[in-house]
């Protein structure tokens, strides 16, 4: 699956390039990560590489975790971006460099900005509910603010907005006047929503959107559609029809970055010079920090040379 990620010697520029509502479905990757579950990757995609600023999504789950060591991502470094961790299921503990050691359940957002450099693990802890069931989405951070501080926040009180049968949790940024607590870096928005009936969302017409179904099944934009497929809704829109019986569906918004990204490993950049000079930092110790109290060793960056987008870490 890597070869169709991007390189770093081919830079990626943002965006579906719509600048009017399009409705395009995208199916996407499924593929074993390190400690053995499957994630289905929505982005980025050869044909929609970003949201607004929202440039990886990963969903995975509902995972039997009872058994073995559950999930253990080792320490890693990540630059450019800020990870945004949100389960529907399960527990996972946080940790990172800034020395924040946080357990993370269901409806939490567990976000994390990297500005120049931090490195993070995520595992299931010993005493773990039987589940796992969630999202990883990154945010690409503007030009102006990637080379800033690190930092880590933990959320459990996110404003909800009900429009008739659906109910929206403002997971990031902003909807219809309402916002989540979690600091951003350009005008986006992430919701996760509750359909439960045939309903309305209101868009922020400014925004490029896409949206896919986390749990369940619903009918998006007029087309039915289960986990494991991306909308890409392009821009324009004012609303968005969803349908379905107890479905939940993530919507994904944001005004064009407007900037060439090079995606590579954890990395967020502008260069693949860039890419290269992460990589030696990582592997030389240096800027992205320590991370303590992981029962294991911190991962290895791959090799540079073909594009190289590993699940979920
Ligand atoms: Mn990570």
């Amino acid at each position: 699956m890597s070869d169709r990620d991007p390189a770093p010697d081919s830079p990626v520029v943002t965006g579906g390039a719509a600048d009017a509502p399009v409705h395009e479905v995208l199916q996407s990757r499924s593929f074993p990560v390190g400690d053995g579950t499957m994630v289905r990757r929505l982005l980025p995609q050869r044909l929609l590489r970003t949201v607004g600023a929202w440039c990886f999504a990963d969903h995975y789950g509902p995972d039997d975790v009872v058994d073995g060591e559950g999930m253990q991502v080792p320490p890693h470094p990540h630059t450019g971006l800020q990870t945004v961790s949100w389960l529907l299921e399960g527990e996972i503990v946080h940790r990172d460099s800034l020395g924040s050691v946080q357990r993370v359940g269901p409806r939490e957002l567990s976000l994390m900005t990297s500005g120049q450099g931090i490195s993070h693990s995520e595992e299931s802890p010993d005493d773990r509910p039987p589940l796992l069931f969630g999202v990883q989405l990154w945010v690409a951070l503007p030009d102006g603010d990637r080379a800033g501080p690190a930092s880590y926040e933990h959320h459990t009180d996110l404003p909800v907005v009900a429009h008739g049968p659906l109910t929206a949790t403002v997971v990031l940024g902003g909807h219809a006047g309402i916002s989540s607590p979690g600091t951003t870096f350009s005008r986006l928005v992430g919701l996760d929503v509750h359909v439960d009936g045939d309903g309305v969302l209101p868009l922020e017409p400014d925004f490029e959107h896409a949206a896919f179904v986390i749990d369940g099944q619903a009918v998006v934009d007029g087309e039915p559609l289960g986990v494991g497929a991306i909308v890409h809704l392009g821009r324009g829109r004012d609303a968005l029809e969803l349908s379905g019986a107890d479905a939940r569906v993530m919507v994904l918004g944001g005004e064009p970055l407007g900037e060439p990204l090079v995606l590579w490993w954890n990395f967020v950049c502008r260069t693949g010079e860039e890419v290269a000079q992460a990589r030696e930092d990582w592997e030389e110790g240096s800027r992205f920090g320590t991370v303590h109290g992981y029962r294991g060793p911190r991962l290895e960056a791959p090799p540079l040379g073909p594009a190289r987008l590993l699940p979920r870490s």
